[in-house]
């Protein structure tokens, strides 16, 4: 049988092109190697603690609530309020006052740098002013321009002019965040404080945008897990197939056929791919084609991407906690950005790590580094921590708290202590210490109240969904060519590949990406593919 439409994962990007390819009356096939749709975003249930193994609340963007009102599945959801702490002062992030609150804790920690800060929060009220202008409508892709006239004449019109002026400034503050704060105060603690959770080189108005972000979180009843597995729900209501298990092995482009990892072949008019671009490009059998102005172009985007990593990941620790809810909600809000320690990281923890990274002979010396560096990073690192419970009571047992803390985290380091053949030891002693660090300083008394616990890393990332380093949010930002369209004004553009019948939707297709834009790209393939096909 040949399908219309084909799509390769299971994730957000994945689910959305078939949700709305299904929609149209297309046949469709959606392939996902795990034994679960979700992707990277999943919700497990664990002896009454239900856990978000991805992300840990939702950013609207004006794109999520938008597409599941117009897909018409109710999704019902409170707000994820943010609180940010260092050491033992914790702030609650309500509004948009809240800044001035935030720019007293840096105070009260730099007071050396009060001028620094005070020009570092005016760039941040800058661009929360240009994110209430970009995301500060419903995505136009997400509603019916032939019908709702009001939205076009009273929204849509008026957003334009003023979004033509603000993209102008975004583009032109695309440079490493690092940098720009260099610029900004040469007071190495206050720069970690404020940026050494986003990942390296992210780009300047990306970063300086969380604080806006911060405001814009949703947690959906359930999880976030709901998202996919409501999406789930309606792409099988659509009658599309769903095969899950199923990894897809090699792709022929001229021929319009995949295979399975079984040996399966499948056929299809149009594909979808909305996993890593790495395994598109490896699974095509260059040698089988014949020579052609698209064999060109494959061998093209194929060596582009050949120099490009995954983005950072991250290590996350879940922990069930025989404690009330209520002992954490005095000392935060369910979701919360916490340094344990002022001093952060600096500039030092990267060039130690780079000497690390170099040659590793895994003698008991270079192990006892190794470790020395993970106890260090891990002191002065910051921390996401989310608490399912406060934002939802059913996720956890009465009287008892689930807690996911999670950090940045080296993918190479990781590699290297797995080639060594101590990863699971090593990954013991990183929740040792985390758990030291919290029971030392917000949380005292943790450690003797934890009744179960388990641990992702970027390596468990990479197994699980095959991207490349266990990026979390597609292609890294440390790169001399990013080999994704990266300009908003282009995001149509994103979804194109060198190959006809083939089109790319997820966190690997735009940069930066997340969850908003693989539901984004995810649209933006599957209207290609209906307009083509209806
Ligand atoms: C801890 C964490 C925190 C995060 N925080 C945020 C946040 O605050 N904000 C935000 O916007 N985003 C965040 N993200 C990122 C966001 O969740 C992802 O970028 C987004 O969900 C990616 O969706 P996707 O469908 O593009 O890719 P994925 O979710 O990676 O889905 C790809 C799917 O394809 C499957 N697959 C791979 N290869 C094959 C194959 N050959 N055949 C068949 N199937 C295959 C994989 O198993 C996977 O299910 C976070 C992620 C994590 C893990």
């Amino acid at each position: 049988m040949k399908y219309d439409v084909l799509i390769a994962g299971g994730g957000a990007a994945g689910l959305t092109a078939a949700a709305y390819t299904a929609r149209k009356g297309l046949a469709v096939a959606l392939f996902e190697k795990q034994d679960e749709l979700g992707g990277l975003v999943k919700s497990v249930t664990r002896n009454g603690f239900t856990f978000d193994m991805g992300l840990r609340a939702v950013e609207d963007s004006g794109i999520i609530l938008s597409m599941f009102s117009q897909l018409g599945i109710p999704l019902d959801y409170v707000p994820s309020t943010v609180s940010i702490g260092i050491e033992d002062t914790v702030l609650s992030l309500a509004s948009k006052e809240s800044l001035n609150g935030y720019g007293e804790l840096l105070e009260s920690f730099y007071p050396e740098s009060r001028e620094d800060i005070h020009r570092i929060l005016q760039v941040i009220t800058s661009i929360m002013k240009d994110m209430e202008v970009i995301y500060g409508i419903e995505n136009p892709l997400f509603k019916d321009l032939k019908r709702d006239y009001r939205y076009i004449f009273r929204t849509l019109l008026p957003w334009m002019f003023k979004f033509i002026g603000t993209i102008g400034k975004i583009n032109r503050m695309n440079e490493p965040v690092e940098k720009f704060l260099d610029k900004l105060t040469d007071n190495a603690s206050l720069k970690g404080v404020i940026g050494q959770h986003f990942f390296t080189k992210t780009p300047a108005f990306f970063a300086m945008s969380y604080f806006s972000v911060y405001l814009d979180y949703l947690y959906p009843k359930g999880g976030t897990g709901t998202l996919t597995k409501l999406l789930a729900e309606y792409v099988r209501a659509q009658q599309a197939e769903v095969h899950t298990n199923t990894a897809l092995a090699e792709v022929d482009p001229l021929g319009q056929t995949v295979t399975d990892a079984r040996g399966e072949t499948w056929s299809y008019d149009k594909l979808i791919w909305c996993c890593d671009l790495n395994t598109l490009y490896a699974s095509i059998d260059m040698h089988r084609m014949p020579d052609s102005p698209m064999k060109e172009s494959i061998q093209h985007r194929r060596h582009q991407l050949e120099g490009n990593r995954g983005g950072e990941s991250v290590l996350s620790l879940f922990l069930s906690v025989d404690e009330k809810p209520e002992y954490f909600a005095k000392i935060s809000d369910g979701h919360f950005f916490y340094t344990p320690d002022s001093r952060g990281l600096g500039n030092i923890h990267a060039m130690q790590l780079e000497k690390l990274l170099g040659q590793y002979d895994a003698t008991p010396e270079e192990s006892q580094r190794v470790m020395d560096y993970t106890q260090e990073y891990l002191k002065y690192t910051t921390y996401e921590i989310s608490i399912p419970v406060l934002k939802d009571s059913s996720m956890a047992p009465a009287g008892k708290t689930g807690l996911i803390i999670s950090c940045v985290f080296s993918y190479d380091l990781l590699s290297q202590v797995d080639r060594a053949g101590w990863y699971e030891e090593y990954k013991e002693m990183c929740c040792k210490y985390i758990i030291g660090v919290f029971s030392r300083s917000i949380y005292p008394g943790l450690s003797k109240k934890i009744l179960d616990r388990f641990v992702s890393t970027p390596l468990s990332i990479e197994r699980l969904t095959g991207n490349a380093q266990g990026a979390i949010t597609g292609w890294s930002f440390d790169t001399d060519m990013m080999p994704a369209v990266h300009q908003m004004q282009q995001v149509s553009r994103s979804v194109v590949t060198p190959m006809k019948h083939i089109y790319q939707a997820g966190q690997w297709a735009y940069s930066p990406s997340g969850l908003p834009i693989s539901l984004l790209t995810g649209k933006l393939a599957a209207d290609r593919v209906i307009k083509e096909l209806t």
